[in-house]
Parts: structure tokens; sequence; C-alpha cells
């Protein structure tokens, strides 16, 4: 409460140095009712103004801290908050005004949470404040944004603090507890997106990171129930992880597989696309579709605003060299095992086996796959993403294509593994 308390006195924290501190003149600071100890709420948003100049202003349940900074390439302005709960209107954020396209929100982080606005151009944060709720107002957030020259806005960018950014998107991954002599084979199940990255949509508004997530506890749960192995997700609940962190934290715990679960969706105009697919890593994509699909799922970073800039960037970098022969081997081996399994109780697609340039994928020492469960865009495929029947097949096939993945090896341990 004291914390909360001070909080809402102090107010602003402002990042972008070229932002000048102005509450409205005419608001006058008045005290707030008791201040509960729940999670703020965004309860509704505007946008007004023009190509020159543009004001968002977030309705808020108590006032909350605010931080901005933008981002180039393409030309983001991010706001990072205390973790907010978004009860916004649906699709609100899909059409922009002025000089913001669109925008989006959602958790960046356990107890942080971010908007960011795709803007048409370079721009300045020329005010970045909150107001406490006064005068039959509710508590506000206000950003002002005007129209800039790209050589300002890069020049602006770098006089931010580069610091405050890079940790402003940091997940500690939760490792499954260590237990000496446990030599079972680590895997780690990794739902994609999560968080303000929500990932695809069907078109009646089922989010790929909630089918995905729902899925993977499911993978998890009878993975563990074999007791043959050890299983870490990178995320367990509605947050986002970056894509490096995955692939990070499977080489950090010497992982022996990892599988990223995803739920793919094409334009209308595009025609019919069905069923579960099995992608490896590859520098050239095995075809126009898996280069399509690596394009999107790459992009989950840039979504969620993080500054890949100023990441010291170990895993984007990685050439794919004759060093992960061995790795691609068994990640072509494991994926053509899972699509045998899928044969007999997943529809599949056309093509079901794919290659192409996943970042998620890029770990040189760990056997990785990307599975797309299906198409959210397809009605049949829906139905079954949204089936625990369904999942709970598919999640069994999976299972068993990991059996067959570890079973030469294990035999091979000499009984090491229980
Ligand atoms: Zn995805």
């Amino acid at each position: 409460m004291t914390v909360r308390a001070i909080a809402l006195v102090l107010g602003v924290s402002l990042l972008c140095d070229s932002a000048v501190l102005a509450a409205e003149p005419d608001i006058a600071v008045q005290k707030l009712p008791a201040v509960t100890e729940s999670i703020p709420v965004a309860t509704d948003v505007r946008l007004g103004g023009d190509d020159k100049q543009t004001r968002f202003v977030i309705d808020l349940t108590q006032k909350v801290d605010v931080a901005a900074f933008t981002l180039a390439d393409p030309y983001r302005v991010v706001i990072d908050l205390p973790q907010v709960t978004f009860k916004l209107p649906a699709k609100e954020g899909e059409h922009g005004r002025g000089l913001v396209k669109a925008f989006r929100y959602g958790l960046i982080m356990q107890g942080g949470s971010r908007i960011v606005l795709d803007t048409k151009g370079p721009v300045r944060v020329d005010k970045a404040f909150a107001l406490s709720a006064a005068a039959g107002q509710p508590a506000r957030l206000v950003l002002d944004l005007v129209a800039t020259d790209r050589d300002s806005f890069l020049r602006n960018i770098t006089m931010q603090d580069r610091g405050a950014r890079a940790s402003a998107a940091k997940t500690a991954i939760v490792a499954p507890p260590e237990v000496a002599g446990d030599a079972r084979p680590l895997i780690v199940v990794d739902p994609g997106h999560g968080g303000i990255d929500s990932g695809t949509k069907s078109g009646s508004g089922q989010d790929e990171k909630d089918v995905v997530l729902a899925f993977g506890v499911m993978l998890r749960d009878r993975l563990e129930k074999t007791g043959k192995y050890r299983v870490a997700m990178t995320r367990s609940d509605d947050t986002f992880i970056p894509l490096d962190e995955r692939v990070r934290f499977a080489r950090a715990h010497k992982a022996s597989l990892f599988i990223s679960i995803h739920a793919d969706s094409i334009p209308r105009s595009e025609g019919q696309a069905e069923g579960a697919s099995v992608y490896t890593l590859s520098a050239h994509a095995s075809d126009a579709e898996a280069a399509r699909l690596a394009e999107v799922e790459n992009k989950s970073d840039v979504i969620a605003g993080v500054d890949l800039s100023s990441e010291p960037n170990d895993v984007a970098n990685i050439l794919i060299d004759l060093a992960q022969r061995e790795t691609k081997a068994f990640s072509l081996q494991f994926a053509r095992d899972l699509v045998g399994e899928f044969k007999a109780t997943t529809r599949l697609h056309m093509h079901p086996l794919k290659s192409a340039g996943f970042i998620v994928l890029k770990a040189p020492d760990v056997p990785s796959v990307l599975v797309e469960l299906g198409y959210m865009s397809t009605k049949d495929d829906l139905v079954h993403l949204m089936s625990a029947d369904w999942r709970a097949r598919t999640a069994d096939s999976l299972v068993h294509a990991v059996d067959a993945f570890f079973a030469p090896r294990m035999a091979g341990a000499g009984g090491g593994v229980r």
C-alpha cells in the first residue's frame, strides 16, 4: 500500500530525454480514494491528432509509472508500465490514427506490461506522463508524439538509456530442479509467443499464444508421466519470452531436445491450407510457404518491442555450418519420426516436412523442431485445436515420437535412464 502510494505521488519516470514532463495545467491534483492492492486495469484508449502531432491516451483504474522509448526499423514507440490488466474494447489497436499505424499491448515479463505503437514514420516522444484521477476523470497515461526526420530519430535513439531498455524484456525461464545423478534427458517444450505477442488469431478471436500454451502444458504433463524425461517449459503462463532467450535457455541447460509449438494461419486470399507441419532449421527455406512462416515467426521480438540492437546476440548470428551437422541430422530424424506418428492421429499438411531459417531453432547443439499444429484460419483445424480430445491424441503422438527418438540412446546408455 505504501509503496504504491509513493509511486502514485512520484507518478512519472521518463527515459526519453527529449520528453518534457508537463502535467496538464487545468487538471487539479487531488487525493485519490483508497488505493487497492489490485493490478491496475486499462479500461479505454483514445487516439487524437494528425500526421504532425498525435496524442495517445489510456484510461486506468490507478495511476502508474510510465517510461517511453523509440525503436527503429520498423519505427516503434514502446511504453513500459508496471503490470496492467488490459480490458480495452476488442480489436482496439488494429487501426491507428495520425502518426500511429496500429498498437498492441500485453505482459512483457512478470510484473511488467508494455504497449507498442507502430508509427507511420520517425517520431519523437514529446511528452509521456501519468495523471491521477481527478475531476471525475479516471487516471490516465498520456503520450504525445510529434513527427520528425529519420536522422533526428536515430540520434534520439542513441541518446536513450540502452541499459534500461535492454533489461526491460528480460524474463527468467524457470528450469526444473536439477537432481544430482538424474541422467534423464531434458526436453524443452516451447509454446510460441505469449504476453504482448499474441501470435496469429482465428476468425473467431482465439489467440495462437493461448492455444499453443494449452497444448504445451498437456505435452509437458504427458512427457513427465512417462518418467523417462525431465521437462522444462520456456513459458507456462501468458508471458512474453524473446526468441533468443528460448534458445539460450535450452543451450544453458544442455537440453536433449527442443520442441517449439505453434499454430499457423494464412490469409483467405492465399487459398486453403490445413493440417500439421513439422519444421527444421535450414539456411534456405524448403518452399515459399516455409519462408513466409519463418518470416512471420521471427517477428516475435519486433512485435514485443525488444531492442535487438543492444542485445549481445550470440544466437541469431550463428552460422549454419558443419559444426551443426549432427544436430541437424538429429533434428531431421525427430521431425521424420514425428510426421510418421502424426499420420495415424492427426491431419497432416500436404507437405508436412519443411525447413526454413527460424531463429528459435538455431541452437547449434540442441536438436530442435518447430511444430505447427494446424491452421487457426481453417475452420476444421480450429475445431481440432480447441478440442481437448484432439490435443490429447496429438500430444500422445508427440510422446511416442520422443520415445522413438531417445530409445536407441537410452538402450546404449546401459540403463542409465530410469
Ligand atoms: Zn507462431
